[in-house]
This record gives structure tokens, C-alpha cells and sequence, in this order.
């Protein structure tokens, strides 16, 4: 079957602009998938990737992961993303940063940025030097804004909570048992949380030392990245990479619950089925990670830090909701989860 544009991945994005600016340096990608509900909001990736159309493939994904993410948070944005395609060196000027803020400001409002994998407030900042289409800035007094690590942490504990209360039955993570794959901005607020209410840790990050220093913050123990998904856990909290959720780890997954921040963890449309047709309840990704782009919206539109909190609480209901439509259908989470947020952004 022929796909537009000859990009398995188009789906009927609304723009796609490929941005070049010599003087700098700045190659980017930025992918409007919809701004049915409003603005296209989501962050730039600052990234090296072997092959250019890995660049556009991440755009054309997260992009539309940003669409659904922004409707289940019921926030009045669509979804779009920025690629920054970096060299080998990851070497980021304020050139660059500045060349991406004019590329931003000429989309006119079309597209909101934030931070993404690569990219810091301070980076932000000096985005903003360039448009005024920029979030994640630094916070001032009880607004919202700032890093939206901790946020999305605070989004996926109170998930793996509502999570673990369906599956197991449980209301604390006392002496429960989660694996956590991963151990920087999102993996360390979800561990502390965790490990606060009495959960057992193990921990995995290819970055040994960081492993080590969560584990030590944590009470937590170190496990090889190979090892982490295949642990006897009551949860899995993948917070590192995509695409971990495949034909080769479900069949070897020994976990009640996979609950975690990390996007595209599915690797393909059949992995969601894959999991429930093992009695793995699944928290679509999208929906349980959404506190970052929560904060990052609501400070764009000036709330307040308590409007960021609640907003981050009802994450809990709204994976109700699709758990709740997939025990009457039968249908599992993630594929739930896609068709509601497809009815949200009129594409049903
Ligand atoms: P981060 O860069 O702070 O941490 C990612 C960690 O994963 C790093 O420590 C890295 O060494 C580790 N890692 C990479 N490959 C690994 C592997 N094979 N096994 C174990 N660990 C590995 O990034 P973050 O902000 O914590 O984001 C983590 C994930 O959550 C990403 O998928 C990101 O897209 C997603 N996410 C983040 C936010 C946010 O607000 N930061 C919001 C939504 C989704």
C-alpha cells in the first residue's frame, strides 16, 4: 500500500515544516498533527539520529502522541512536536537555540514549544529571546511553569497507584514490588514517590552512576538494563526509552501492572493487545504522562501551580475511564485509548 508522501508514518499531519538555517547550523524538523482542539503544543527534542528519516519518523510520532496526549489531558491544545536533528557532537549554541525561536515565531501561534529529551529551561530561555510561543520557562511565585520532569512523575505515580488499586486491589504500594527502567528527571520523582510509601525498588539505567545514586536515594536495588523487564514485579515502570513493549519482552513479562513515563512504549499497534491478552493492565502512555505538558500548558496560559496539581490528579481518572471501557468491551487499554482520543480531536 502506497502511504502519502511516501512516510509510513503521515497521518494526515496538518503541516510539516523542514527548517534550515546555514548560519547556525539548525536542522529541525516540526510537525503539526492537529489543532482541532487548539494550538499545537509539545516539545523539542534535541537529538543526534544515525539517519536524518529517524529524525522525521520521531516527528511524525511524537507529534501525533502529542494530539492524543493534550485531548486525554482535556487541555484546549492539538499536538504538534520539534526535531532538532543535532550532529554527532550534540552541539547546541545560543545560535541554534535563537535560529529555532525565529523558525517558531514564523509559524505565527501554530506551534508551541517546551522542553523535550535534550533540551533544558535554560534552553527554553533562550527561545524565548526569539517568540513568545514558548513554555517550561523558569517559575514565578504560585504560576505554573518550570522543569515538567516532576510533574509528569507526580502524573505516573498517582497512574501506577490507580493502577495497582484495580489490579491488585491495593490502595498503598507498601511492600509492593516495582521495576523501574530508567533513572533520570522522570524515573528518580517517580522512585522517591514510590519508595516514600514503602515500595520495594530495583533500578536500571545503562548510566551506572545514576542507577547507583537512585538506588542509594531510594533504598532501592541496582539490576542490569538487560534484566529489568524481566523481573518478578507487581509493576513495570519503563522510563527511559520507546519501543520496549515488543513481540520479544511481553511473552517474558512477569508483572501485573506496566504503568510508566516513558513515550511510544509500544513498539507496534499489536504490542497493546499483546499485553492484555497476557491480563497485563496497561496505562497508555500518552494518557499517564501527561503531567509535563500539563504544566507546560497551563503556564502558557498563566494558571496557577494548585490548577497544575489538580490537572495532574484527574490523570487517575481518565485512565479510569479507558480501563474502565475496555473491561466492558473487551477491547484493551491502548487501542481504547487511541479511539477516544481520536473522537476528542474529530478524527474518529
Ligand atoms: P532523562 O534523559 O532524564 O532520563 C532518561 C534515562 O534513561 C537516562 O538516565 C538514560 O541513561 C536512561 N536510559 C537510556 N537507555 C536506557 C536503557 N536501555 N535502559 C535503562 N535506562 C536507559 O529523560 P526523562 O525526562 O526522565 O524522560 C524519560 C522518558 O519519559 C522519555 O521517554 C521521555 O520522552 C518521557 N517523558 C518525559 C517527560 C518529562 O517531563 N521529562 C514527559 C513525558 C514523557
Amino acid at each position: 500500500m502506497t502511504t502519502p508522501w511516501g512516510l509510513p508514518d503521515f497521518d494526515a499531519h496538518e503541516e510539516l515544516r523542514f527548517v534550515h538555517d546555514r548560519a547556525s547550523g539548525l536542522k529541525a524538523i516540526i510537525a503539526v498533527h492537529s489543532t482541532h482542539l487548539g494550538p499545537a503544543a509539545g516539545g523539542s527534542r534535541f537529538w543526534h539520529y544515525a539517519r536524518d528519516d529517524d529524525g522525521l519518523t520521531d516527528a511524525l510520532r511524537l507529534s501525533r502522541a502529542m494530539s492524543y496526549k493534550n485531548a486525554m489531558a482535556s487541555l484546549p491544545f492539538g499536538g504538534g512536536k520539534a526535531v532538532i536533528l543535532a550532529d554527532k557532537a550534540r552541539s547546541k549554541s545560543t545560535e541554534l537555540l535563537h535560529a529555532l525561536g525565529n523558525a517558531i515565531e514564523a509559524m505565527g501561534g501554530r506551534y508551541i514549544t517546551a522542553e523535550d529529551v535534550g533540551m533544558s529551561v535554560p534552553d527554553m530561555m533562550k527561545i524565548r529571546d526569539m517568540t513568545g510561543y514558548v513554555a517550561g520557562l523558569p517559575v514565578k511565585g504560585a504560576a505554573a511553569g518550570g522543569d515538567p520532569g516532576p510533574h509528569t512523575a507526580a502524573g505516573v505515580f498517582a497512574g501506577i497507584k490507580a493502577a495497582v488499586k484495580r489490579q491488585l486491589g491495593k490502595f498503598r504500594l507498601k511492600g509492593l514490588h516495582i521495576a523501574v527502567q530508567g533513572a533520570g528527571s522522570v524515573a528518580a520523582g517517580v522512585a522517591v514517590l514510590a519508595a516514600g510509601e514503602g515500595a520495594n525498588l530495583s533500578i536500571a539505567d545503562i548510566d551506572p552512576v545514576k542507577a547507583a545514586n537512585l538506588a542509594a536515594l531510594t533504598g532501592g536495588t541496582v539490576v542490569d538494563p538487560r534484566d529489568i523487564l524481566l523481573l518478578e514485579a507487581d509493576v513495570i515502570s519503563p522510563c527511559a526509552l520507546g519501543s520496549i513493549l515488543n513481540e520479544e519482552s511481553i511473552p517474558a513479562l512477569r508483572a501485573a501492572v506496566v504503568a510508566g513515563g516513558a513515550n511510544n512504549q509500544l513498539a507496534t499497534p499489536h504490542d497493546g493487545p499483546r499485553l492484555h491478552a497476557r491480563g497485563i493492565l496497561y496505562a497508555p502512555d500518552y494518557v499517564i504522562n501527561a503531567g509535563g505538558i500539563i504544566s507546560v500548558c497551563t503556564e502558557y496560559m498563566a494558571g496557577s501551580a494548585e490548577l497544575v496539581r489538580r490537572r495532574v490528579d484527574a490523570i487517575s481518572n481518565r485512565l479510569e475511564d479507558v480501563w474502565s471501557e475496555s473491561a466492558a468491551t473487551g477491547v484493551d487499554p491502548a487501542t481504547v485509548a487511541d479511539q477516544i482520543a481520536n473522537r476528542l480531536i474529530g478524527r474518529a
